[in-house]
């Protein structure tokens, strides 16, 4: 037996086998000599691997072409040139002749040397088109080797899943039905595997740093999504108490369904909304059943991740309808895409920027695209009658990038009108604040939006300079930070003085440990996974507004995360003596 300390990232507790998932970037390439009576076939062998890569490009450059329109479909385009290039192949049979090795890894070698000087070079096409050449060298290797991944689609069994990492494309795709519980080396409570984990209601653990190198295919696995502790062969007594501990967690979590229709109020009256976040319109028929008041927060973005997923207007239309039809008059904010950083659509970025948290992400991305983003934006517009929507920009970080998002909303509802669709005249239209530069400015936002949305994860992510989904320095960002603390007020006053509701929908928000002192800063409104509502609606109706302020202005005097942490810990356990709330 043997006990492993990450990050609770999604509560409940799975008892299973593992599945070890390791996806490496390329297969094991293999690396033998060969005589030079070889180099014939070796080069047939190339001549065919080519021909099925090309019939795989075309296809996928006709799908793109049909789906996503001609630029999409150049990069394809530009992918079936490469593959014929004839000074390419040139190049690789001289190679060949000379080294005399297995030309897979003659391809390897080749494309290694060619990417590494253009990725070297500042001209940024360049980089790109070692994007390209790597992409185009896989997958003709990929034919050589007749390389078939196990797709995680096809899991047929119950599992906890083990990974160094998971992409959000990689979530999308896995039988959940089958994974039970999810183990991870890397990422934390922020990350969006995390927020994946949470949606998809399976327990995780994440940041376990080892973990999967340690760990052996099919091994007996305890994993407490909500300690933070995974046990690996657990002896008898360990899996009866967790057993237990697993009964309890159900129980806990049905009673407090019970609260569903009740209002989140604090005893002396404060009338605080509740809202789910989602990220795929199916949970939309979920929420309500854990007493949510509408939708605070739809990542609209996982619509364009999803493999096979085209998200053309008709296909946006169709999502954003079927969530505003479900919610019925409960309001429904859309955030516009943030696509980038850790969610990338290979067509359309590149995964090699050198810094992605802080390069083409979320606004930055759909003003440099604006017939995509007006798509978006003609996509709610339409659906906006079926509703109660909102629309929310995401990482603005200054009051051009409002400007510009608003006037091209302008643009697509003049759109709209030119193409006789009607859509709702009224929609409110907020700003997230969730880079610090607009924290600072929250006045000057304020003048340009209906409403804000503090987007902490994000929030805490570019105030401490913490990678949410790097594991190392996971534990640094911390929300109880006094800068996170000041930042919060400052946004959530600005947006008072101008008589704009304030609302938070960063992982904190799901927080029980964390709903007092936010309800003492002032917000009117949060917004977090559905299943996290219940033990935070517990904790709104079981305390006075005017003792939260008096905790958060406490709090605001911390000079340190350890202050402001002990301040709110003890007031915490004060409050609710034998429950253990960890700020
Ligand atoms: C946030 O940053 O807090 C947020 C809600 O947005 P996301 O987690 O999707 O980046
Ligand atoms: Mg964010």
């Amino acid at each position: 037996m043997k006990t492993y300390t990450g990050i609770p990232a999604s509560a409940g507790i799975a008892i299973g086998k593992a599945f070890l998932y390791l996806e490496d970037d390329f297969p094991e390439i293999p690396r033998y000599a060969i005589k030079k009576v070889q180099v014939d076939s070796e080069w047939e062998r190339f001549g065919k691997a080519v021909a099925g890569a090309v019939e795989e490009v075309q296809a996928l450059h006709d799908q793109a072409f049909k789906k996503m329109g001609k630029e999409q479909a150049d990069i394809f385009k530009a992918h079936l040139l490469m593959l014929e290039d004839l000074d390419f192949h040139d190049q690789l049979k001289n190679k060949l002749k000379n080294n005399l090795q297995n030309i897979e890894w003659i391809i390897w070698e080749l494309s290694r040397e060619l990417t590494q000087k253009l990725m070297a070079s500042p001209d940024p096409l360049f980089r790109e088109r070692a994007v390209d050449i790597s992409d185009v060298s896989r997958r003709v290797i990929n034919k050589l080797l007749s390389a078939t991944r196990f797709s995680l689609a096809d899991l047929k069994e119950d599992v906890i899943l083990v990974v160094h990492d998971l992409l959000p494309s990689d979530a999308l795709v896995m039988n959940k039905a089958r994974v039970k519980g999810l183990a991870m080396d890397a990422g934390g409570r922020t990350s969006h595997t995390a927020i994946l984990a949470r949606a998809f209601n399976i327990p995780a653990v994440l940041g376990l740093s080892v973990f999967s190198r340690e760990i052996k295919n099919g091994e007996k696995i305890i994993l407490n999504g909500s300690s933070g502790i995974v046990v690996t062969n657990p002896d008898k007594g360990v899996l009866v108490q967790h057993e237990g501990e697993e009964k309890r967690f159900r129980k806990q979590a049905d009673l407090l369904l019970g609260l569903k229709d009740l209002p989140a109020e604090t005893i002396d009256g404060y009338r605080i909304t509740v809202k789910a976040n989602i990220e795929f319109p199916e949970e939309a028929e979920q929420v309500t059943r854990y007493g949510a008041e509408g939708i605070g927060l739809y990542r609209s973005e996982f619509l364009f991740l999803a493999p096979g997923k085209s998200a053309e207007e008709e296909e946006q239309f169709r999502a954003y309808r079927h969530v505003l039809r479900t919610m019925g008059k409960l309001p429904v904010t859309i955030r516009t895409v943030d696509l980038g950083g850790d969610k990338i659509i290979p067509n359309l970025q590149s995964p090699y920027e050198k810094n992605p948290l802080l390069g083409w992400r979320a606004i930055r991305f759909s003003l440099a695209k604006p017939e995509l983003f007006k798509t978006q934006l003609r996509a709610i517009l339409r659906a906006s009658v079926d509703g109660n929507v909102r629309i929310m920009f995401p990482m603005i970080s200054g009051i051009e990038e409002l400007e510009r998002a608003r006037s091209l909303l302008d643009e697509a509802r003049e759109e709209c009108r030119k193409k006789g669709c009607a859509f709702a005249e009224d929609i409110e239209v907020g700003t997230m604040i969730e880079v610090p530069s607009a924290a600072m400015t929250a006045d000057i936002l304020a003048e340009k939006s209906d409403f804000f949305s503090l987007g902490t994860n994000d929030l805490i992510q570019y105030t401490l300079a913490v990678d949410r989904g790097n594991e190392k320095v996971n534990y640094l960002g911390q929300p109880c930070h006094p800068a996170v603390l000041r930042f919060l007020r400052q946004t959530i006053n600005a947006a008072h003085e101008k008589g704009l509701r304030a609302a938070i929908c960063g992982e904190l928000a799901g927080d029980p440990a964390a709903t007092a002192v936010l309800v003492g800063l002032g917000l009117d409104e949060f917004s977090m996974t559905a299943s996290s509502i219940p033990p935070v609606k517990q904790i709104i109706r079981s305390v006075d507004f005017a003792d939260c302020k008096a905790l958060a202005e406490k709090a605001l005097d911390g000079r340190s995360v350890d202050e402001v942490r002990s301040v709110v810990r003890e007031w915490m356990a004060n409050k609710f003596p034998g429950r253990n709330y960890e700020a």
